[in-house]
């Protein structure tokens, strides 16, 4: 297939979309510059104010179109996800029930989350206090690579449901599924999505147009530069960016299961997820069993351009060059390969071998840096607490997992692992419960997405206060008032309200 896609100006330059399996283009979209940034953004400005005005509860049945829309285009859209990304098509289309999901989560909650809330009027009782969730009203959403549609949806979904309209950036590697994705949108019957396409410098354009706010996932690299535009204008950001997660095994975890998981959770989409199990902290007592049983894992493993496989390509061709320099590292410094390491060039352009690697110690750059691809690094610990110390001391913190029996060991890891979301003797699975928010510390960013704080994220509360009685004055008009008590008055009332206990 060959799509010709994107918003038509005639004399942009155009981008060449290629599939990462053969090198073959896939389409072409126009190179948008900031003038044409600042027209979309317009666009989605006027758009803003008919959707704005709805109810939360209008705009979650809208939502529920847009996910009729996608159900129904479901094949067509992960075809362009497979042909961008080199994904296999099961990942592909579990990408788009990722996003339907999404929407099915966000209508169902936006209008209770949404709903204006009544808050304590303490101290001054006479008062109502109230909060009104509004729009930012144009959200500039900034999008990466690797899910070329769930990554722009777990943004744009509530962007929607809070009344915004958005500006999409997607990856210059994926701009197709960008376009498509905004078309499936706006074709349930309100234009909500302008897209512009290009590289950084149309991300840059973006950046710094005046949107009111910008939700950006990517590298920590990218996310300083946007941070400094928004700077300027002083425009809100979410970031969402990298990660380097770590498993940790304790001494009683089922070590089967740990390793199967660790190899799933890091050799799915080729590595290429933010919350990959890049590095597996395993006590020694545990480590020879949970080695044997990983390389076991490991070996039912497919990888190729194949659709049926289950390890695709590299999206990123260059990103194979950094995976090569890092493995020669860790094994020029002691590590071992136990499995992989080789790039596949007789499989087609972009392929390299799920890889496992043994012996990796924490100061090498193999489990510092994120990788991004399908190498899992197995540190040997002396104990559960030498883990924790270990998958702390790292500039990530996005998600994590902990494989355990005994609750209170597992409870403790949980609070001391310094992380946005944590599965328990699982992987990834904070990620596929849309209830829960999604987001990172430290390096992987700040705010979130998913869960009612993602919705909330993109909504400006508004304290409203009001006289419970109509006839009550006005509190800062009577404030000059004859009945003005002095401040030694309100001094007395301040020690025999609160003064007790003063001395403990
Ligand atoms: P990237 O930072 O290179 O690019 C992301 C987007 O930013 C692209 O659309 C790009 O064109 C744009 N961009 C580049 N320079 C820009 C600039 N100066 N101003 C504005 N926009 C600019 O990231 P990538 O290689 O596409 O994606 C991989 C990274 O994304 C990894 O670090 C991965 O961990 C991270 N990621 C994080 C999450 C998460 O939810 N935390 C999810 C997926 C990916």
């Amino acid at each position: 297939m060959t799509v010709t896609e994107g918003p038509a100006i005639e004399d942009r330059p155009r981008l060449a979309s290629t599939d990462p399996r053969d090198g073959r283009t896939v389409g072409t979209v126009a190179v948008h510059d900031a003038a044409d940034v600042v027209v979309a953004v317009a666009r989605a400005r006027t758009n803003q104010t008919d959707w704005g005005r709805r109810s939360p509860a209008e705009r979650a049945h809208h939502l529920r179109r847009i996910r009729a829309r996608l159900a129904v285009r479901a094949r067509e859209l992960a075809e362009v996800i497979a042909s961008e990304t080199g994904k296999p098509d099961f990942d592909a289309m579990a990408e788009v029930l990722s996003c339907a999901v999404l929407f099915t989560h966000t209508a169902r909650r936006a209008p209770k989350v949404l709903a204006p809330e009544k808050v304590s009027s303490f101290p001054l009782y006479v008062k109502r206090a109230e909060i009104r969730y509004e729009p930012y009203g144009v959200v500039g959403v900034i999008s990466p690579w690797n899910y070329p549609a769930f990554v722009p949806v777990q943004a744009l979904s509530a962007v929607l449901a809070a009344g915004n309209t958005a500006v999409l950036k997607p990856s210059e590697l994926t701009p197709l599924t960008g376009v498509l994705l905004a078309e499936i949108i706006n074709e349930a019957g309100a234009p909500l999505v302008e897209v512009v396409t290009g590289d950084g410098v149309t991300g840059a354009a973006l950046s710094s147009s005046g949107v009111d706010k910008i939700a950006f996932t990517g590298s920590p690299a990218t996310a300083r530069h946007i941070l400094r535009a928004a700077a300027e204008n002083l425009t809100p950001t979410v970031m969402e960016l990298g990660g380097k997660d770590a498993m940790i095994v304790c001494d009683d975890a089922d070590i089967a299961a740990a390793a199967r998981t660790a190899v799933a959770g890091c050799f799915a989409n080729a590595g290429q997820t933010c919350i990959a199990v890049e590095r597996v902290l395993v006590t020694r007592r545990n480590h020879a069993a949970f080695r044997d049983a990983a390389v076991r894992a490991a070996q039912r493993v497919t990888v190729g351009p194949e659709r049926t496989k289950h390890v695709g390509a590299i999206t990123q061709p260059p990103q194979i060059d950094v995976i090569e320099q890092r493995l020669r590292d860790a094994t020029a410094a002691g590590a071992t390969i136990l499995v992989g390491g080789r790039r596949r060039d007789d499989l087609g352009a972009s392929f390299f071998e799920p890889t496992i690697v043994d012996d990796v110690r924490p100061d090498m750059a193999l489990a510092r840096e994120e990788t991004f691809g399908p190498v899992l690094s197995i540190i040997p610990v002396d104990d559960v607490d030498d883990a924790v110390r270990v998958a702390n001391d790292c500039d990530y913190g996005l998600a994590g997992s902990v494989f355990g029996r005994d609750r209170r060991v597992v409870d403790d890891v949980v609070e001391r692992f310094a992380t946005g979301a944590i599965s328990i003797n699982d992987a990834l699975a904070t990620a596929l419960l849309p209830g829960l928010p999604f987001g990172g510390v430290r390096s992987s960013g700040f705010g979130r997405l998913h869960g009612d704080a993602g919705i909330r994220e993109f909504a400006v509360p508004k304290a409203v206060a009001t006289s419970r009685l109509a006839v009550l004055p006005g509190l800062t008009g009577s404030m000059f008032g004859s009945v003005r008590p002095s401040a030694a008055q309100v001094g007395t009332v301040l020690r025999v309200l609160w003064g007790r206990g003063a001395s403990a």
